[in-house]
Parts: C-alpha cells; sequence; structure tokens
C-alpha cells in the first residue's frame, strides 16, 4: 500500500460529534454535513459513526450523487441535497429519497412534474423551500416564501418537508457581521411566518451551520447543520477565539491526519537548488528528505514556501516548489532524528503526532481549512481508524 494517505482519527469524530450535541438545543435535529465526501473525511464512514452514536437524522450532501453513494452503502437516514440540481436528476432524487433543497416557480414546477411523472399513487415525495435572507446564492426572497410554499405544497407529489436559509457571517464576531446574522435569522422568521399565514405548515425550520450553532444558540429553530466542526476545525480563527473565552467546554479535536514516509534522503552542497525554478538555494551543506507527496495529492502549490512537517516529533521546513508528485524537505546536516523510511505528518490531530493543523497550512496557503482539508484528492486513500 502507498504510504502517503489520510488516516481519519474516528475516536475524534465520534468526540465532535457528541460536542455538538452536547451545545445544540434540546429537541432540535442535528444534519451533519457530509458534502464534498465529509470535507474529504469519507462520507460514509462518518454517516457509519454518527449512526452508531445515535440521535443524528440527517445529513446533507451537495449532489445527488453524493446522495447516492450513502444509499448504496445502507444509509436510510433523511438525506438533504444542498445544491441544485437539473431535470436529468429528478428521477434519482425520488427513486433514492433524497430531500431536495428548491426554490423558484420554474424550478419547483418543473421538479412538480417530474414528480407527476414518477409516481404512480398517490406518494409525496419531501422538498425543503430555500430561502436567500442575505447571503446572496440559492433561495427565494422571503417575502415569496408563502407564495412558493403553496406551489411545493399544493402539488400533487410533492410535499413541503422543511424551510431554511444559510447565513453568511455568522463565523464574524464584529458588531456587523452580528448584527447582519441577527437580520438573516429575522428574514429568515418573517418568511417562514409568511408561509404559516397561508395555512401551510412550514415544516422543519433550520438556519444554523458550524459558526451559528456556537455563536447564536436563540438561532438553532428546528434543525442544525454542522459541517467544519464534524472535522475538528472552527469555521474562523476569530470564532476559534471568541469561543474559547464564551464556552470554555467546547472542544473539538481534528479528525485527519495526512501521512508520509521518508523515501530517500539526499546531501546537497550549500547553494545546490531544489526542485522547479530554483527558488530554493541550499543555504549550508544539508540533508534533504525525499516526500512522495505533491499538489496532485492536495498540497497546494502555494504551501511552499512555509510549510513544515513533523517527523519524530520535530518540525522540518518544506523547500522550494511542491511537485505535483513529491516535495522535499531540509533535515539539516547529518540528522540522527531522521531516517530512510521514517513517519511524516504533514497535518493532523495530536495523536497522530502532527506539530501542525489544516489551519497552519491555511494560513500558509491564504486560505480556509476547509479548502485545505477538501483539497486532498482521491488518490490519498483514506484508513479509518
Ligand atoms: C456547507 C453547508 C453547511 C455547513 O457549513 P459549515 O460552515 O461547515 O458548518 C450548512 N448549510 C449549508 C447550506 C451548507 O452549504
Amino acid at each position: 500500500m502507498r504510504c502517503t494517505k489520510a488516516v481519519i482519527y474516528s475516536e475524534n469524530l465520534k468526540y465532535n460529534l457528541q460536542q455538538i450535541k452536547n451545545h445544540v438545543k434540546p429537541g432540535a435535529e442535528i444534519c451533519v454535513a457530509v458534502k464534498a465526501d465529509s470535507y474529504g473525511h469519507s462520507a460514509v464512514a462518518t454517516a457509519r459513526i454518527a449512526h452508531e452514536l445515535g440521535g443524528i437524522n440527517w445529513f446533507a450532501v451537495a449532489t445527488v450523487d453524493e446522495g447516492i453513494e450513502l444509499r448504496d452503502s445502507g444509509i436510510t437516514e433523511n438525506i438533504l441535497v444542498l445544491s441544485l440540481c437539473v431535470p436529468e436528476e429528478f428521477p434519482s432524487l425520488f427513486a433514492y429519497k433524497l430531500t431536495p433543497f428548491s426554490f423558484g416557480k420554474e424550478y419547483i414546477t418543473a421538479l412538480s412534474a417530474a414528480a407527476d411523472l414518477y409516481f404512480e399513487d398517490n406518494k409525496k415525495h419531501d422538498v425543503f423551500l430555500a430561502v436567500d435572507t442575505g447571503m446572496g446564492r440559492i433561495g427565494c426572497y422571503p417575502e415569496e416564501a408563502g407564495e412558493q410554499a403553496e406551489l411545493i405544497s399544493s402539488s400533487k407529489h410533492l410535499a413541503l418537508k422543511g424551510m431554511a436559509t444559510h447565513f453568511c457571517v455568522s463565523d464574524g464576531i464584529s458588531s456587523d457581521a452580528q448584527a447582519f446574522t441577527r437580520e438573516q435569522y429575522e428574514k429568515f422568521c418573517t418568511a417562514v411566518e409568511n408561509v404559516k399565514a397561508r395555512g401551510i405548515n412550514p415544516g422543519i425550520c433550520s438556519c444554523g451551520n458550524s459558526a451559528a450553532i456556537m455563536n447564536n444558540f436563540d438561532m438553532h429553530f428546528d434543525m442544525v447543520r454542522p459541517g467544519i466542526i464534524t472535522y475538528g476545525y472552527y469555521p474562523s480563527e476569530v470564532t476559534k477565539e471568541y469561543l474559547h473565552s464564551v464556552h470554555k467546554d467546547f472542544d473539538i479535536k481534528p479528525v485527519m491526519a495526512v501521512e508520509t514516509q521518508v523515501v530517500a534522503i539526499r546531501h546537497f552542497p550549500k547553494g545546490k537548488s531544489v526542485s522547479y525554478g530554483r527558488t530554493y538555494e541550499c543555504p549550508e551543506d544539508t540533508d534533504i528528505a525525499i516526500l512522495p507527496i505533491g499538489y496532485a495529492d492536495g498540497l497546494l502549490r502555494r504551501f511552499s514556501p512555509g510549510m513544515e512537517v513533523t517527523i519524530n516529533g520535530r518540525k522540518y521546513p518544506v523547500c522550494g516548489r511542491i511537485c505535483m508528485d513529491q516535495c522535499m524537505v531540509n533535515i539539516g546536516k547529518d540528522n540522527p532524528d531522521v531516517k530512510l523510511w521514517d513517519r511524516v505528518v504533514i497535518f493532523g490531530p495530536e495523536e497522530s503526532g502532527a506539530l501542525t493543523t489544516a489551519d497552519d497550512l491555511a494560513k500558509i496557503g491564504n486560505t480556509i481549512s476547509y479548502e485545505v482539508l477538501t483539497s486532498i484528492s482521491k488518490r490519498v486513500k483514506r484508513i479509518i481508524f
């Protein structure tokens, strides 16, 4: 087996899910975002672990194919499809019992017509109405919610299962950001009232992502949708600091460790350049370890210079450009602590021995942990530990 792999610490995943359960408003459902293969952590494994833990009745995917993968592996919980799909995919929604986000007269009408073709009996297919309260992505305006809910609930084969909106700055702690989130929440409440005013049951109302789960306890409504905290990362650096000051008892642990092994050690003289573009020259005689991991594995080119890897409890810098399949690490001359075949941790939880996390890489790459995690490619085998 290839030595470059992603180890999924299932105990940490369980721990994080339990933390979420402890902090969600009593009675509110939990819908774990397992989209993008659980942010790179294996959606099937995550869903199984959540199932074993119990009390988690919903999973959220982005695409119909992701939903089908869960169904094919025996997941029977409710599955929400967060992104819109095209009419060619509608029959699969029905066949695999996937609950889609929907909005817009044309979209709902097309979905309704497809359901009429698909279902022969009086069976109804569950649908969520998406409301745009400020995210500027999918969803109807709050004032359109009543009319669109009616379109869904009056359809012969569709049923309004719930309503949802998505926060765009709930990870911000500035008063501006917090005021905007509150405004979004209030607009969502208005949309729910508009639906009720037509005598329609709005079903499960949901707005909370990871940031709102922790920052806005009063906005949990009927269901929250945790993503990134499930995998052990805070939505943003500011929420992390803020939370540590207000919720001392909230604790999460990174779940994924990406690791590899030293496959060669080379002795380089002072001045020898390393990798493409000759951007790095050895400042003195030194030894360079070769690692069989590169940007095709998800180690983004922009992580170097800056990133460090952990070998036997010490950090060493990646030097020169990261290649597609390999990268180089300066381990210093005649270092007795690094030997051929030694294990190297790129990032991960404490338990993995890593001294860096996906947040450290994100900072260097000017991105967020979400992107670092989802960039770990298919070529990197996931090992559920
Ligand atoms: C991805 C996503 C979530 C989860 O977001 P996190 O910030 O990872 O908690 C929740 N709701 C929707 C609609 C999403 O797209």
